[in-house]
């Protein structure tokens, strides 16, 4: 039994929704919370899709963060959060949810790269990622170096990297569900 088979499709995104946008849904572009939702993902039944009426920016629940765009499911990347988050190593973190451990280790990578210690953010963050002390940061693509350098891209982004930064809420290791 492989632990992305426990981890619920449905919880996820609703795990993913409640960091980015605690209170209402809010466009990635200017920051209206005047949004429609236009339906779901084709592929992925639980992905909501919005669209923005003062700026009719299209997006979805992924949209923007470390998570879009990937070829591993939503759970296959919560789990792999979850499982970094207890110290095992890309060799285990590849056994327990069935992947080649070059995929572990690029996907581990990819999420350390997103996260930025919340205590210390100037301290590189090493090996060890402590969930319930991190950051994910919505919007940079794994850059946040690159977002500090550049700053804000749009006007409305003003102070995104405080916006961006959601506090992951701490997974807890009992699955309920
Ligand atoms: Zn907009």
């Amino acid at each position: 039994m492989l632990l992305t088979g426990l981890l619920d499709d449905a919880k996820c995104y609703d795990m993913v929704r409640q960091m980015r946008w605690p209170e209402k849904v809010r466009c990635p572009r200017c920051g209206s919370d005047s949004i429609s939702k236009q339906g779901h993902d084709a592929k992925q039944p639980q992905r909501q899709n919005y669209c923005c009426k003062p700026c009719q920016h299209y997006f979805d629940d992924l949209s923007e963060t470390i998570f879009a765009g990937r070829h591993q499911s939503l759970p296959v990347w919560i789990g792999c959060l979850y499982l970094m988050g207890l110290n095992l190593s890309n060799r285990q973190v590849a056994h327990e949810l069935g992947l080649h451990e070059d995929d572990a280790q690029r996907m581990c990578e990819q999420l350390r790269a997103g996260i930025v210690a919340a205590a210390q953010p100037q301290q590189k963050l090493s090996g060890e990622v402590e969930l319930d002390e991190a950051y994910v940061v919505a919007g940079h693509k794994g850059q946040p170096d690159e977002v500090k350098k550049r700053g804000a891209p749009r006007a409305h982004a003003g102070s995104k990297a405080h916006q961006d930064a959601r506090r992951w809420p701490k997974i807890s290791p009992r699955f309920s569900g």
